[in-house]
């Protein structure tokens, strides 16, 4: 495993303000995030490139600021949720990224951007002096508005005490390890995880409804029995019996988690079978789709093979 250069356990990390925290990447987990960080006391500043979703947080009482770099100049603590490992470097290291800036000590990535990207980042912070952790979340846009999300957490010990309250305002703190990276691979598993279940249990319901049964009733019975799973449970019921497709979580992103734990895999030659038969749903998905429809979409793509359609505008109970 790379080292960084720097060693980030020797970055003094005492006395970090964290009443007074930058944020950047205001997008469907940035908002509920920061709104929660305003709603628990905390000053927020923040960023995103994207004038209507800075808006969104600046009608929650926050500070706006016009780029990373004058985040980083007004908050020794910043905190980031963006799309893509690309935009967490550029964010990062960038001309008029978090390192430009003058008052940045602390940079927290919450962003899935997988574990050698962020070793990269973290080394190349580490020597300017500003530590970095690792946190990336699970639990959606409905987990964060709740502040019920599981936030995996790899740091050296005391920048992970010094952050522990301020990420527990977001849910559950899981302590990964101390190397930066750690978390990020457990972000990877659990998501192959939560990709495998929406394709493989949109691929069986479109079976049931082909062969006639009802999809209702599968999805009843599935929770009630051995094969329930996070798809089963929580989208099926809520984005896509109902054809609402608005789970809040971009298919392109969903494709981009299973893409980047199938290169960590390959990195450690480590073969993932099933892993990769899932992620050819999603990359089919993205082509018939694109990156912008929502994750629970994945089925729509699916539906075409079976000549069939699963549930129905309103739910159970609505209109055929
Ligand atoms: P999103 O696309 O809704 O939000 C990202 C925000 O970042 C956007 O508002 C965009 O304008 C902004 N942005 C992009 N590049 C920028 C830059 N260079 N400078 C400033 N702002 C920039 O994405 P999201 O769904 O909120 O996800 C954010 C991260 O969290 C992703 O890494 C995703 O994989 C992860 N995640 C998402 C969910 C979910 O359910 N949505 C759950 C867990 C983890």
């Amino acid at each position: 495993m790379d080292t960084p250069a720097t060693d980030a356990s020797a970055i003094d990390v005492s006395a970090l303000d964290t009443r007074r925290i930058g944020f950047i990447g205001i997008g469907n987990m940035g908002l509920p995030m920061a709104s929660r960080l305003i709603a628990a006391g905390h000053e927020v500043i923040a960023h995103d490139r994207d004038p209507a979703a800075a808006r969104a947080i600046a009608d929650r009482g926050a500070e706006l600021a016009a780029s990373a770099a004058e985040v980083a100049s007004a908050a020794e603590l910043v905190l980031a949720s963006l799309p893509r490992p690309e935009a967490v470097r550029a964010v990062a290291l960038g001309a008029d990224g978090v390192l430009a800036g003058t008052r940045r000590r602390v940079f927290v990535d919450l962003s899935t951007t997988g574990p050698r990207t962020t070793r990269e980042i973290a080394a190349e912070l580490a020597r300017h002096g500003v530590a970095m952790a690792d946190s990336p979340v699970s639990g959606g846009v409905a987990g964060a508005r709740a502040g019920s999300l599981a936030v995996m957490l790899a740091a050296p010990a005391a920048l992970r005490a010094a952050l522990t309250p301020v990420l527990g305002v977001f849910g559950r703190v899981f302590e990964i390890g101390e190397a930066p990276g750690l978390a990020q691979t457990m972000k990877l598993v659990n998501n192959l995880l939560s990709a495998t279940a929406i394709a493989a249990t949109s691929e069986a319901v479109v079976l049931g409804v082909k062969a006639g049964l009802d999809p209702f009733v599968m999805i009843d019975v599935i929770n009630a029995g051995s094969g329930r799973n996070t798809a089963s449970v929580d989208k099926f019921p809520r984005s896509i019996l109902n054809r609402r497709f608005d789970h809040g979580f971009a298919l392109g992103l969903m494709a981009k988690d299973v893409d980047l734990c199938l290169a960590e895999a390959e990195a450690q030659h480590f073969p993932m079978w099933i892993g990769a038969a899932v992620k050819q749903m999603w990359t089919h998905a993205l082509g018939q789709g694109g990156p912008d429809q929502d994750f629970t979409a994945l089925i729509k793509h699916i539906e075409p093979w079976a000549g069939v359609t699963v549930g129905r505008q309103g739910g159970r109970d609505g209109d055929a």
